[in-house]
């Protein structure tokens, strides 16, 4: 690492506040009490991206009367986020008014966005509906990205979707998926969200699932992703964007094995699948993860909140009930590995996450 623990520690410390602040669109595989209901309402979308992890889901949508008996029981749960995303959520025609009812409540309404639909009209409908914040996907630059995204012009077309937002006030961030395929692009992902003054770069960690199976060789392997982990650390001093590491839970694990928040405890819970995270499918399918599917029950046949309460898998996700070498690692609760790359690649939720280099520092 050409920057040193010092630094990096000091840097850490500075910005505490800001990094560890709950304040983005998702909650990052991180902890933010009471946590995050994250509602996919279609499954339609106007982009093709490689590694799209719903275009195998049925097509049937949950109603607006049933999204609105949803916004209501996610609101029981106390200040969460409530976010939409899809698919591409623009695409549903009822969203505005599914964002006004979930924004009556007390709770955070954020979106996660191809950016694609978004004009200085739509952002400021959005706005006024009572959307907080929104996280558009960059995943390279011009025609790096359309190539991901598997349209031409969705690039500068999610650049504007960008600008909009930012002059209609709302808080913007970026969703960057870091693959073997884009790994070249992030310094300048990184560049111009530092330009743009964004505050948030989720950088997420490809999970094989839904189209994403087919681009598998793309997932990073495990020293590869510690390599990614040494990239951001080195970024991370040069800009004010904080750079987040997502489906990545041993991140936090990694911090503390480097050293770098010794000190200070902030809330690491790691995976936050099934914990404080819950995910609802378009058709109504409850699972603890998008990239997750292992079906809790669904909300055409109970309220959310029993099924959080009564459901196996979300049980076991709580009691961390962890196989493998994550069954035994020091950094079973404050990390516990990504439960959905565990699935995607033994088929048990429960294994040990299969990219993580930190089993031998980690084990007891
Ligand atoms: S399963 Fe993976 S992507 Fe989902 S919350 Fe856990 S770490 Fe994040
Ligand atoms: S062994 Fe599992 S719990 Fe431990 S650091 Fe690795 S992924 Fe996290």
């Amino acid at each position: 690492m050409k920057v040193t623990v010092k630094e990096l520690e000091s840097w850490l410390r500075e910005h505490r506040e800001e990094i560890f602040a709950n304040d983005a669109v998702g909650t990052g595989c991180f902890s933010y009490s009471p946590g995050e209901v994250v509602w996919a309402v279609t499954k339609e979308c106007n982009l093709r991206c490689k590694h799209c992890s719903i275009s195998e889901e049925p097509a049937d949508e949950l109603s607006k009367e049933e999204g609105f008996a949803l916004i209501e029981e996610a609101a029981k749960l106390g200040h969460v986020k409530f976010a939409f995303t899809g698919g591409e959520p623009l695409l549903r025609p009822d969203i505005y008014e599914l964002i006004e009812y979930a924004s009556s409540f007390n709770m955070q309404v954020v979106m996660a966005t191809n950016g694609t639909l978004i004009t200085d009209e739509v952002a400021q409908k959005l706005r006024r509906a009572g959307l907080e914040r929104a996280a558009i996907s960059i995943d390279g630059f011009g025609r790096a990205h359309d190539r991901f995204r598997g349209v031409d012009g969705a690039f500068k077309a999610a650049i504007r979707g960008l600008k909009a937002c930012t002059n209609a006030g709302l808080a913007v961030q970026l969703f960057s998926m870091v693959t073997r395929y884009n790994y070249h692009e992030l310094p300048g992902i990184i560049k111009l969200a530092n330009i743009l003054g964004l505050w948030r770069i989720y950088l997420i960690y490809l999970i094989a699932v839904g189209r994403g199976r087919e681009i598998s060789d793309a997932c990073l392997s495990p020293a590869e992703n510690m390599k990614f982990f040494e990239f951001i650390l080195e970024k991370q001093k040069e800009v004010r964007v904080w750079l987040k590491p997502i489906c990545n839970p041993q991140f936090w694990a990694y911090l503390r094995s480097a050293g770098l928040v010794d000190g200070y405890e902030p809330e690491f819970t790691g995976c936050t699948a099934g914990i404080t995270r819950f995910h609802i499918f378009p058709n109504g399918d409850v699972t603890p993860c998008a990239y997750l599917p292992v079906k809790a029950g669904n909300i055409k046949e109970a309220g959310l909140l029993d099924i959080i309460r009564g459901a196996e898998v979300f049980r076991a996700l709580r009691a961390r009930e962890l196989r493998g070498q994550c069954a035994t690692c020091r950094y079973k609760d404050s990390c516990g590995g990504c439960r959905s790359r565990a699935y995607a690649v033994s088929g048990d939720y429960l294994a040990e996450d299969p990219v993580c280099m930190l089993h031998e520092d980690a084990g007891e």
